[in-house]
C-alpha cells in the first residue's frame, strides 16, 4: 500500500491546465465527497452497476467479507479516477481493472485508479474487501443498511453521490434462519447447510443513498398489491400488537399508493414493494424503494394507542410512501435540495389525510403539525433557509431539521395557494414525467412552475426558499360611530434586513351572533383591508384565523375572555399558537398568565389537536418558564386541573393525554402516591388504557422524582418480555437512576461511538439525565456535550447532532446554562457554521427562559 499523493496532486494540475474540455473542473483528492468531485464525475461517468455479495456471518464479531464488480462508462478518460470508500485501507484486499491487477491506493477516502488502467466506453473494476460497518447497524441477530446521505461508501467502494444513479445486482449469504430484504424482486434462494443464499434481480436505477438491504431473524407477512405482493419483515412479539397492526398497515400503504398514482398520474414506479420495521430505529423511517424501514414502535400500535399515535402512524406511512416518486424515482442532484424530496413527502402525506379527514380537520393538522416546528427553528438566531449550501456530502446532515421538514410544507402551500390547486398539480406531474428516472433541482421545478403561472416565482421564492425568519405582524384598527374607519396591517422580519413575506392570509372579525371573514393578500410591507372598512366594530379580531400564515401575528387583547366563543377547532388552534409565539417574545402575555389560560382551556376544550397542542404548551411553560422555586407551589393547582379536565373528558384519547401530561408535571406527596399505586397494581384509572410503554414511561417518571420504591426500575424491567424493548430499557436505566455515580458513569460511557449506536435510545436516555429534576447535578456535563457535539456530527446519522443538542438542552432555563454555551461559542470562534446554528437552534429556549425569568 502506498500513498501517492503528492505524485497525483502533480499530475492532477498538469493535466487540468492543458485539458481544455468541456469537463468539469479537475477535483483534487480530499475527505468526503465534495461537489467539485461529483460534478466532474457526473460529467465524465455513466451507466453505472454494482455487482455486489456479501457474506455475512451470523455472529456479529466475525466480519464480511464481500466482493464488488463495479461497471460504468468512462466519457474521458485523463484523470485518475477516485472511488469513494470511507473505511481502513486494510480492508481493500485486491483490486482489478478491466482484468489487470491495480495497487491498491487509498487516500483521504477514495481508491484512486490511475487511468492507464481505464479506457473510454465501459470499464470493470472488481475489488475483494472486507465490508465496512460504519452504515450496517449490526446487532445479535439482525442488521440493516442505513445509507443516507453518504454513508454508502463507509460499507463498499462506489460513487457516493445522488446524481451517477445505478442498477445493483445483490448477493446475500446469510444464516440459514434469516430473512432478507432488498430494493429488487428476490431471483431466488439457496440452501447448503446452515447457510443460505438470497440472489436479487438486478434493482431498478437508484441512487447509492437508496440502495439498501435488512437481514436477520425476522418474521414476514405478505400482501396482495397490483400484480405481485408486497412484503414486510418484523420483529415485534406482541401478539395484541401484531394483530392490531399488520392489516391496517398493509391497508394504508395501499390507500397511499393509489392516492400518489392517482395525483401523479404515475403507476408506482418500481419493481417491488415491501418494508421493514427496525427496533430503535433511528428515524421515523427511510424510504428505499422495495425495502422501506420504518421504527417499529411507530407501526405497531394496540387498542391504547391515542389518536395521536394513530395520525404518526399514517403520515410516516403516507410519507415514506410519497418519496417513491418524490426522491426515488426524480431524485435531487444534490444534497442542497434534499429539502424538495422531504417537503413534497409531507404535503403528499398532508394530502392524502386530507382525503380522508376533510378540509376543517385537515387546516388543523397542518397548523399543528408544522407551524410550531418550523416557528421553533425560525424564530432562533440559529435559523437556516429552506435552501442552503452544501459544499461537501460529509456535511449533508446538517441540511436536515425542522425547516426542511415544516417550514417548506407550509411554503408549499403557500404556493399553491398562489398558483391555484390545478396549475399546481399539473406543474408538478409535468415535473415528475420529465425527470423521471433522473435527477433535478429546485430551480427545475420553478422554471417549470413558473411556465403554469403569471406570479413572479423568481420574486417569491428569494424571501421563503432562499432566506430565513419570520415577520413580525401589526396592526391598525380605528373606528368611527362603532363603524370601520381604517384597517391596516403591517410586516417587518424579525431579524435581518427589510424584506416582505408574500402570502394570503385571513382575518376574522367576531360579533355575538355572528363572524366575518377576509382574505388578505398580503404581498407589500403594509396592506389595508379596505373591505373590512364601514364594518360594524367587531367584539374582536383574530388574525390569521385559518392558520396558514406564517410569521408572529398580533393578537387582539379583547380575545383572551372570549377564546371559548369560537366554535371552530381551527381558529382556536391558531389562537393557542399565536400566544406562545407571543409570550416567547415577551409580547401581550406573561408565561404565568398563559399558563392560567391553558389551565382553564383544559376544562374547555374538547378537540383532541388541541387538547395535544396546550397541554405540550402547558409543559413547555411549566418545565422552562416557571422558575423551579415557584413551580412546587404551582404544582397542586396544576395537577387538580389536568386530573380534573382528564375525569370530565368523554373521548379515551383526551384523558390519556391529560394523564400523560400529569405524569410529565406532577411533584406533589399526594400525586406522587397516586402514581405509584397505578403503577405497582397496573391498575389504570377508569376509562384508561395503558398499554406497556405507557407503564415503562411511568415507572421512568416516578424514577425521577426517587419514590421509595428503590427497586422499581428493576421490576419494570422484569415487566418486559419483548428482547429489543429490554435492550432499550437497560440502555435507558443508568440514566434516570438516582445514584449520582451511575448517571456519571452513564454520561462518561457515551464518550465512545460505540455507547452511542441507538441513537433513539441515546436521545431518550439524555432526555431523563438532562430532566429539571436532575439538572442540579447534570448541568456539568453541558460543556463536555457541547465539545463532543463534531465528533457526533462526523460519526452519527444525519438527524443525531440536533437530537443530541435537543435532549441535552430542551429543558434548562438557568443563567448558567446560558453561560456554558454562549461561553463555547466565544471559545470556538472557528466552528462549523452548521453546527454553530444548530446549537443556537436547540438553545434559544435556554436564552429566552433567561430573559423571562428576569422580569
Ligand atoms: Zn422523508
Amino acid at each position: 500500500m502506498v500513498n501517492l499523493r503528492n505524485v497525483f496532486c502533480v499530475l492532477l494540475m498538469m493535466l487540468a491546465s492543458c485539458s481544455g474540455t468541456k469537463y468539469s473542473a479537475v477535483p483534487k483528492i480530499e475527505n468526503g465527497v465534495s461537489k467539485t468531485l461529483a460534478q466532474y464525475r457526473k460529467s465524465v461517468i455513466n451507466n453505472v452497476q454494482y455487482n455486489l455479495q456479501f457474506d455475512i456471518p451470523g455472529d456479529r464479531r466475525h466480519s464480511i467479507t464481500a466482493t464488488e464488480v463495479l461497471s460504468f462508462d468512462l466519457i474521458v478518460n485523463k484523470e485518475a479516477l477516485q472511488i469513494d470508500f470511507r473505511e481502513e485501507s486494510r480492508k481493500i484486499r485486491a483490486i482489478k481493472a478491466n482484468g489487470k491487477s491495480v495497487p491498491v491506493i487509498h487516500d483521504s477516502e477514495h481508491l484512486i485508479i490511475d487511468p492507464h488502467y481505464l479506457g473510454t466506453g465501459k470499464n470493470e473494476i472488481s475489488i475483494d474487501f472486507e465490508a465496512g460497518e460504519g452504515a450496517l447497524n449490526r446487532n445479535a441477530d439482525y442488521l440493516y443498511t442505513l445509507f443516507v446521505p453518504d454513508r454508502a461508501r463507509t460499507v463498499f467502494p462506489c460513487f457516493d453521490q445522488p446524481d451517477l444513479k445505478a442498477t445493483y445486482l445483490l448477493t446475500l449469504k446469510v444464516p440459514v434462519n434469516w430473512k432478507a430484504i432488498a430494493n429488487a424482486s428476490l431471483k431466488d434462494s439457496v440452501v447448503k447447510g446452515d447457510r443460505k443464499t438470497y440472489h436479487y434481480a438486478t434493482s431498478d436505477t437508484l441512487s447509492t443513498y437508496l440502495f439498501a438491504f435488512a437481514a436477520g431473524k425476522f418474521d414476514k407477512a405478505v400482501w396482495p398489491v397490483g400484480k405481485g405482493e408486497a412484503e414486510f419483515l418484523y420483529r415485534e412479539t406482541d401478539t395484541a400488537k401484531i394483530k392490531h397492526s399488520v392489516n391496517e398497515i398493509f391497508l394504508q400503504h395501499t390507500a397511499s399508493l393509489k392516492f400518489m398514482e392517482d395525483w401523479t398520474q404515475i403507476p408506482y414506479p418500481f419493481q417491488k414493494f415491501g418494508f421493514v420495521a427496525i427496533p430503535d430505529f433511528q428515524f421515523g423511517g427511510m424510504e428505499h424503494p422495495g425495502n422501506i424501514q420504518y421504527k417499529a414502535s411507530a407501526l405497531f400500535l394496540d387498542a391504547g394507542a391515542t389518536r395521536d399515535q394513530l395520525n404518526a402512524r399514517t403520515n410516516v406511512i403516507a410519507h415514506e410512501t410519497a418519496h417513491m416518486w418524490f426522491g426515488d424515482l426524480v431524485t435531487m442532484n444534490w444534497f442542497n435540495d434534499v429539502w424538495m424530496k422531504e417537503v413534497f413527502a409531507n404535503f403528499m402525506a398532508d394530502k392524502s389525510t386530507e382525503n380522508l379527514t376533510g378540509k376543517e380537520v385537515f387546516d388543523l393538522k397542518f397548523l399543528v403539525d408544522h407551524f410550531p416546528a418550523a416557528y421553533g427553528i425560525d424564530r432562533t438566531q440559529g435559523s437556516n433557509p429552506i435552501r442552503q449550501d452544501l459544499d461537501n456530502l460529509k456535511d449533508a446532515g446538517t441540511m436536515y431539521g425542522n425547516i426542511i421538514y415544516h417550514k417548506a410544507p407550509i411554503m408549499m402551500q403557500q404556493l399553491e395557494r398562489l398558483m391555484g390547486r390545478e396549475k399546481f398539480q399539473a406543474g408538478i406531474r409535468e415535473y415528475l414525467k420529465k425527470f423521471a428516472h433522473k435527477n433535478a433541482s429546485w430551480p427545475d421545478l420553478i422554471a417549470i412552475l413558473s411556465k403554469h403561472t403569471s406570479s413572479d416565482l423568481q420574486k417569491w421564492n428569494k424571501v421563503w426558499v432562499n432566506d430565513t425568519g419570520r415577520p413580525v405582524i401589526d396592526y391598525v384598527l380605528e373606528q368611527s360611530a362603532n363603524k370601520v374607519s381604517k384597517f391596516s396591517m403591517s410586516q417587518k422580519p424579525e431579524y435581518g434586513a427589510a424584506r416582505v413575506w408574500p402570502q394570503l392570509v385571513e382575518v376574522k372579525f367576531y360579533y355575538p351572533d355572528r363572524t366575518k371573514e377576509f382574505t388578505v393578500n398580503f404581498n407589500r410591507a403594509e396592506v389595508d383591508i379596505s373591505e373590512a372598512i364601514g364594518a360594524e366594530m367587531p367584539l374582536f379580531v383574530q388574525f390569521n384565523s385559518s392558520g396558514q400564515g406564517y410569521g408572529l401575528w398580533p393578537a387582539d387583547l379583547k380575545m383572551l375572555p372570549e377564546l371559548y366563543i369560537m366554535n371552530s377547532p381551527l381558529n382556536r388552534s391558531t389562537a393557542y399558537v399565536t400566544l406562545y409565539e407571543n409570550m416567547l417574545n415577551g409580547r401581550y402575555v406573561k408565561p404565568g398568565q398563559l399558563l392560567t389560560l391553558f389551565m382553564d382551556g383544559l376544562q374547555k376544550e374538547k378537540e383532541e389537536l388541541n387538547v395535544k397542542l396546550i397541554t405540550g404548551y402547558l409543559a413547555n411553560i411549566y418545565w422552562e418558564f416557571i422558575a423551579a422555586k415557584d413551580r412546587v407551589a404551582l404544582a397542586p393547582a396544576l395537577e387538580h386541573a389536568l386530573w380534573n379536565a382528564m375525569q370530565h373528558q368523554v373521548l379515551p384519547n383526551n384523558k390519556k393525554l391529560l394523564f400523560k401530561a400529569y405524569q410529565d408535571i406532577f411533584l406533589s406527596a399526594s400525586a406522587k402516591e397516586q402514581l405509584y399505586k397505578i403503577w405497582n397494581d397496573q391498575q389504570a384509572p377508569a376509562g384508561l388504557k395503558l398499554t406497556e410503554d405507557d407503564y415503562t414511561a411511568l415507572a421512568f417518571s416516578l424514577a425521577l422524582r426517587e419514590v421509595k420504591d428503590t427497586g422499581l426500575l428493576s421490576k419494570q424491567l422484569s415487566r418486559i418480555t419483548n428482547t429489543d424493548r429490554r435492550i432499550r430499557f437497560e440502555f435507558i436505566m443508568p440514566a434516570v437512576s438516582p445514584k449520582v455515580t451511575d448517571r456519571d458513569a452513564f454520561f462518561k460511557s457515551l464518550a465512545l461511538k460505540s455507547n452511542r449506536t441507538k441513537e433513539s435510545n441515546v436521545g431518550s436516555a439524555l432526555y431523563y439525565l438532562h430532566h429539571p429534576l436532575r439538572q442540579a447535578s447534570s448541568i456539568k456535563y453541558l460543556p463536555e456535550s457541547l465539545e463532543m457535539l463534531s465528533e457526533i456530527q462526523t460519526t452519527g446519522d444525519i438527524f443525531f447532532p440536533q437530537n443530541w443538542l435537543q435532549a441535552t438542552f430542551s429543558y434548562y432555563q438557568s443563567a448558567e446554562a446560558a453561560k456554558v454555551i454562549r461561553d463555547f461559542l466565544q471559545r470556538n470562534p472557528g466552528y462549523s457554521p452548521k453546527l454553530k446554528a444548530k446549537i443556537l437552534q436547540a438553545a434559544d429556549h435556554v436564552f429566552r427562559a433567561e430573559q423571562l425569568l428576569k422580569n
